[in-house]
């Protein structure tokens, strides 16, 4: 009995509904929140508004290093004519708020406080530069090289709307308006677990037996999309032991998604499907390659997603499945890598009704991008060479050298 392959779309958007829809959907559903000092917050999500408490700048302050005057008072100065003010004194960044007396100029620096009283600023280059008195150059209008206070803010203004990202820029926002800690949405927590009874335990694998790579590598995927590898488990290809795991690490709460891979295929000792399938996890074959056979469900309540055991099977359909939903979940408007368009440098065939993704290495100053490595899954050192997924859809049998290809953009780590 042949069951027809399902479409990438179809299983993106059931994984995608598990993490962010229903009970136990993790912290997209409820959209819960934590609070975090504000400089530890790169990368997080905004939960809630900040309102600026104070206006940006806090107070008028000179935008340039030179001389705080009265507008009016050098209003006939030119460069053949210049006007000559005693200098009362300097007004260093820092200084407390001063007064400048009718006839005088202050020295002021860059981001001083401007005093009462004066109303431009005139640039150290239109002066003469003096110390007990200014010959001054050029007329200013007033408001001239002054920052007033609330210019970039105003008390009271959105400084950042809810899901904002934080990145350098809004941190430095906040620090800026005093604002300590924020609230963000609290990033999905994710339980890997690696199962096969050829993964060593030791440094050194024994005879027959690998490293487990995929533990570390998903872990880092995780981590990459924004949310929080909790822990990373081993265990062989024993289904009691499979399942008594689960149990162990569920039991205490505060895991969002269980990511499992192998033991999803159609051989024999199929850890996971002979765990989960009875217990209601889905499993099934998506019309894609790599990846074709993936689970998803819930187990115990807890969303599961079980991934190809094969490393590069395992990341290209972390890419497809998961990533999105642990985007969606943490709260992210953007969910999907970067997709752009690129001519391929050479002919490369495709399966007819599965979509293809396949590794690539793009030249971006060419608009082009050239396939690397061969289309098998076991490919982890070319796949750990290349930048990029070349999208193939379904019902490509093959593209020529030339021709435009969509490509998912995976640089960004
Ligand atoms: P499976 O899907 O369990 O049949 O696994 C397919 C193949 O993927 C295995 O034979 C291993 O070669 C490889 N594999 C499975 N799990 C891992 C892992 N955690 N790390 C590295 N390779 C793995
Ligand atoms: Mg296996």
């Amino acid at each position: 009995m042949t069951t027809p392959l399902l479409p990438v779309e179809d299983h993106r958007a059931r994984v995608l509904a598990l993490l962010t829809d229903g009970p136990g959907a993790g912290p997209g559903a409820g959209a819960a929140t934590e609070t975090v000092p504000t400089a530890e917050a790169r990368g997080r999500v905004l939960a809630a508004a900040v309102v600026a408490t104070e206006p940006l700048p806090a107070f008028d302050n000179s935008a340039m290093d030179g001389y705080a005057v009265r507008a009016a008072e050098v209003a006939a100065a030119a460069p053949e004519a210049p006007v000559t003010l005693p200098v009362a004194g300097d007004v260093p960044a820092g200084a407390a708020p001063g007064v400048l007396a009718p006839g005088t100029a202050l020295r002021i620096m860059t981001g001083a406080p401007v005093p009462d009283g004066a109303d431009a600023i005139v640039e150290v280059e239109q002066t003469d530069g003096g110390t007990e008195t200014v010959a001054v150059r050029a007329a200013r209008e007033a408001g001239s090289f002054v920052r007033p206070a609330g210019s970039d803010l105003a008390a009271g203004a959105t400084a950042l709307a809810p899901g904002a990202t934080l990145g350098a820029a809004q941190i430095g926002l906040l620090a800026a308006l005093g604002v300590t800690e924020v609230a963000v949405r609290r990033r999905p927590r994710v339980l890997v677990v690696s199962t096969g009874s050829e993964l060593a335990e030791d440094p050194q694998p024994g005879s027959g037996q690998i490293r487990d790579s995929n533990g570390v590598m998903l872990a880092a995927a995780v981590e990459g999309a924004g949310a929080v590898s909790v822990r990373r488990l081993w265990v062989a290809d024993d289904v009691p032991a499979f399942l008594g795991l689960l149990d162990d690490e569920l039991a205490g709460g505060g895991i969002d998604l269980v990511l499992t891979t192998g033991g999803v295929s159609a051989g024999a000792y199929e850890v996971v499907k002979e765990g989960l399938g009875p217990r209601g996890v889905e499993f099934l074959k998506v019309a894609m390659q790599p990846g074709m056979p993936q689970g998803a469900g819930r187990y115990d309540g807890v969303p599961v997603v079980c991934l190809p055991g094969n490393p590069v099977s395992a990341l290209v359909s972390f890419e497809a499945f998961v990533r999105p939903a642990l985007r969606a979940a943490g709260g992210h408007a953007v969910t999907l890598r970067p997709t752009l368009e690129a001519r391929i440098t050479a002919a490369v065939a495709s399966i007819p009704g599965k979509r293809q993704l396949r590794r690539g290495r793009l030249d971006r100053a060419a608009g082009t991008v050239e396939v690397w490595g061969p289309p098998g899954s076991g490919f982890l050192g070319w796949f750990a060479g290349a930048d990029c997924l070349i999208d193939l859809p379904p019902e490509t049998t093959g593209v020529a050298a030339g021709e435009r290809v969509a490509v998912w953009d995976l640089s960004d780590v």
